[in-house]
Formats: C-alpha cells, structure tokens, sequence
C-alpha cells in the first residue's frame, strides 16, 4: 500500500517589499518557527505601473526578496503575482496556490491587525477561508476589539491557540509579535537622503541597492 503524503504546512505573507527589511524577515522566521511551518513565501505584491517607486521595477523588489531569503532555511518567495500583467485580488492568488497544493496541505494567509480589519473591503472576501487559515499578527500594544462586522466571523473561526488550528483551511487566529521598528518608507528616505541603511536590510538586499543604483534622490 502506497504511503499517503505528508501534509505540508505553507505560509504567505504578502508585501510590496519596497524593499524588504529585517522587520518582515524575523517578523517571518519567527512565524515560521512559532508555527512550525514547512515554507514560509514571501509575496511581493503587483502594484499600477506608475505606483511603483520612480526607478523601482517590480523585478528589482522581487530580486531583493529573493536576495534576501537566498539560503534561509523555511524562506522562500512567490513570483506569482508579479508574473501576471494586472494586480492580483488575493481571492485569486489564494485559488492558484490551493490549484497547486495537495488536498490536505495547510496554507496559512498572513496579515497585520490592520489589514485583517479591512478584511470586508476584499474582493470575495467571505471566500478567502475556504482556501486558508488566517494569521494575524498582532502586536502586544494593539488594540484587540474587532470591527463589528467581522464579529461574527471571529465568533465562528477563531482558535486561540495558533498552533492548534487543523485543516486545511478555515480557522483565524492571532500571533502576538513585537516588529522590530524598521518600515521600508524610513529606509526609503534614509537612502533618498544620502545616508546608509547598513543593518536595516540584510548585505545582500544592500548590495543590490547600491549596485543597482536604487532609491537615491
Ligand atoms: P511601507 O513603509 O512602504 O509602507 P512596510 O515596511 O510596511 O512598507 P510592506 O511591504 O508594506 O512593508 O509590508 C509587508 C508586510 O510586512 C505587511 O503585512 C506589514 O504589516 C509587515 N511589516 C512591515 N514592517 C514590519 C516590521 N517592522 N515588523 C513586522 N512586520 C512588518
């Protein structure tokens, strides 16, 4: 009798990743360990042509992503949404993983409190749990109550302990976290301004910044 295949444990956090930071990549491993996940993949976001940053291609976001997580074990990146010509609803990158993934594989969609609050302002977004858990990650400081209309949700799927969610899909729960205070736009504007952003973005991401020229006014 042929032995049934693992179930793979697959979490996504999405981004535009202008650029990548050591705030999303321990935010990352920390998940992925926490979690026990096989894979963790960081997926850059399409954005409209002229909402990229001047002379940022979505290809230089993607290849410091790929920099970034080049021999980190549990990191990895999807291209997915890159690849296609228009910005993708996550409805649909949720479809194409789920197309690509085994029966019983777990996928994990992850998300700041913030995002998740703007959850009903998503294209089919009562869909998405049929195709993931939800992890939101919170921070200790945050504030906890949920929007009303997200009420029910939570009262229906929620699991407190993250570890514990089964399936393949359907739950929601929370990740408590403290991010590291590093966001993109102030490394954005540290560099338009002339000055370095060593230990911010790990030496490869910064190699490729400056060979390339990238975020200088
Ligand atoms: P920007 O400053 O351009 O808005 P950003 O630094 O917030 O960018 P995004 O690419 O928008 O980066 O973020 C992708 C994901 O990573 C989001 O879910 C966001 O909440 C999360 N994230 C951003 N910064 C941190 C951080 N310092 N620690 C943990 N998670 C972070």
């Amino acid at each position: 009798m042929s032995k049934a295949p693992a179930i793979r444990r697959i979490g996504i956090l999405g981004g535009t990743f202008d650029p990548v930071h050591i705030g999303h990549l321990r935010s990352a491993l920390e998940v992925a360990e926490f979690m026990g996940l096989d894979e963790l993949r960081l997926l850059p976001n399409a954005r409209p042509p002229h909402r990229d940053t001047p002379q940022v291609a979505a290809q230089d976001r993607l290849a410091m992503v790929r920099c970034a997580v080049a021999g980190v074990e549990r990191l990895s990146v999807d291209d997915r949404e890159l690849l296609r010509d228009k910005p993708s609803y996550s409805i649909d990158t949720l479809e194409s993983l789920r197309a690509e993934l085994g029966a019983g594989d777990q996928l994990f969609l992850l998300m700041g409190w913030d995002a998740f609050c703007g959850l009903p302002g998503w294209h089919r977004w009562e869909e998405l749990l049929k195709h993931c858990h939800i992890l939101v990650l919170q921070r200790p400081d945050a504030d906890i109550e949920p929007p009303d209309e997200l009420r029910n949700l939570l009262a229906a799927r929620s699991e407190s302990d993250p570890t514990a969610m089964s399936g393949p899909a359907g739950n929601i729960s929370f990740v408590w976290q403290t991010p590291l205070s590093v966001s993109a736009t102030q490394i954005r504007q540290l560099l338009a301004s002339g000055k370095s952003v060593r230990f911010l973005v790990p030496d490869a991401v910064l190699a490729y910044i400056e060979t390339h020229g990238l975020y200088r006014a």
